[in-house]
């Protein structure tokens, strides 16, 4: 009802070195079938045979290499082809990062230092709806194709694709990521910020980009393998006065020696000359790909509330969420960074107070929480909070104050992997 009738399957005959981009809308189904040839979305193959499903709202890119025939059936809002992608631009990047992992891999072998064995730590950056996170996505399944596992490290905390946005992270990629599934989500090391801007504090952010950081380099130093693989960094699109800050502070704190621009030569230059000192850290523009879709900040806001709710209820709405409550006293939500570390009174005459922007602050429980996201920290004690990376999240659904109890929804039944929770300013509204 509503939307138009379904049109009947299509087929559409690709030239090698050309891609057919589709917009699926958000509630009508979408399927993708190889008829001939090889093609594949984003790095990772068509199957040979077989209707694939592609997930709501998503927009892609079938290319192909060296031809193809593909089928559509369903609805979707644009469809075309077109010739003129960067692809062989991307690919070749590709082959120079491979070559480096190889390198890394045969110092590791030979018991080279930590520094000859350490493969390429590529950051991706650029504007917003720039491609970013697309190109991270093809380097890393052109990567698993051929048997690495690079670390894929998400510091996009507005759109994040590994978990729920607010959140930076890190998951190995072993295979090429799944068309349907995306990002595996066996072992994330997720840190939680709470908020989808960094500039609600800017000190948190680095913090957690720091203790991120440090336990990849645990990691790593125990682990040859994903060591040479290396690790690719997507970040915000966020390019100027703080954001740009926030960058240069990335490339130092994951120690990239590879920076690929995408779509701004401004940002290329400037970022170029602000690491021109350290000789070890390519500075390479990329063209971007005209077939990258704008998405304005209400859209955006909008798949914000859509990764929420993929947490809980899956991408394909295949999960259904435990409901469950607690007493406000079988927990503790703690909000990262708040004001003053001390009042005036407590401190020697003199003194001036010190904003401490990592303070942990205790928050009550107040109706104010519902609709909002809670992480669950792994910490035993608050005081590891900020250190800390989270199990995973809860929805607060209710809060009764008369009777001190509080209703959410989480992925998973039982109790609580822990009583320490971070509050957030994250919002979904259940329809
Ligand atoms: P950024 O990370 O820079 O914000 P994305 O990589 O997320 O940008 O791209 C924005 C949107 O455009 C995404 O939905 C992505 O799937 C889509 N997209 C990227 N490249 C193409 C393409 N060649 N054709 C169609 N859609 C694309």
């Amino acid at each position: 009802a509503g939307g138009a009738a379904a049109p009947p399957p299509r087929q559409f005959k690709l030239d090698p070195r050309s891609e057919l981009r589709v917009e699926v809308p958000p509630d009508a189904p979408l399927r993708v079938r190889l008829v001939a040839g090889t093609a594949e979305i984003f790095g990772t193959e068509l199957p040979p045979e077989g209707w694939v499903p592609i997930p709501p709202r998503s927009k892609i890119a079938i290319f192909t290499w060296h031809g193809a025939t593909l089928e559509l059936d369903g609805v979707t809002e644009s469809e075309y082809p077109s010739e003129e992608t960067p692809m062989v631009i991307y690919v070749n990047t590709h082959a120079i990062l491979d070559a480096r992992r190889a390198r890394a891999r045969a110092a590791a072998v030979q018991g080279g230092d930590l520094e000859a064995s350490q493969g390429p730590r590529v950051i991706v950056v650029g504007p917003t709806d720039s491609g970013k996170s697309t190109l991270c996505k093809m380097l890393l399944s052109w990567a698993a194709k051929l048997g690495w596992k690079p670390t894929y490290v998400d510091l996009d905390i507005g759109q994040g694709s590994i978990t729920i946005p607010g959140c930076i992270s890190a998951t190995p990629i072993e295979k090429p990521i799944d068309i349907v599934d995306g990002i595996p989500l066996e072992m994330p090391l997720v840190y939680f910020y709470g908020h989808p801007n960094p500039s609600i504090n800017a000190d948190v952010y680095k913090v957690l980009m720091k203790e991120l950081a440090k336990t990849l380099e645990r990691q790593f130093s125990g682990n040859a393998e994903s060591r040479a693989a290396g690790m690719v960094i997507n970040t915000m699109g966020w390019v100027e006065g703080l954001g740009y800050e926030l960058l240069l502070n990335a490339i130092e704190t994951f120690k990239a020696n590879v920076v690929l621009v995408l779509g701004q030569e401004k940002l290329w230059k400037i970022l170029k000359d602000a690491v021109q000192s350290k000789p070890r850290i390519d500075v390479v523009k990329l063209q971007k790909s005209e077939g990258v879709v704008l998405r304005n900040s209400k859209y955006r806001q909008k798949s914000r509330g859509f990764r929420i709710k993929e947490y809980f209820y899956g991408i394909t709405n295949d999960l259904a969420p435990h409901s469950n409550i607690v007493n406000f006293s079988d927990v503790s939500v703690y909000r990262i960074g708040g004001g003053h570390q001390a009042p005036r009174s407590a401190l020697p005459i003199g003194a001036e107070p010190v904003a401490d922007p990592t303070r942990l602050v205790a928050v009550n429980i107040s109706t104010d929480m519902i609709h909002t996201v809670l992480a669950v920290s792994y910490a035993k004690e608050p005081d590891e909070i900020i250190s800390s990376n989270v199990a995973g999240f809860i929805h607060v659904t209710d809060v009764d104050i008369q009777r001190k109890k509080l209703t959410y929804i989480a992925p998973c039944p039982g109790d609580l992997p822990s009583r320490l929770l971070i509050a957030s300013s994250l919002t979904w509204y259940e329809a």
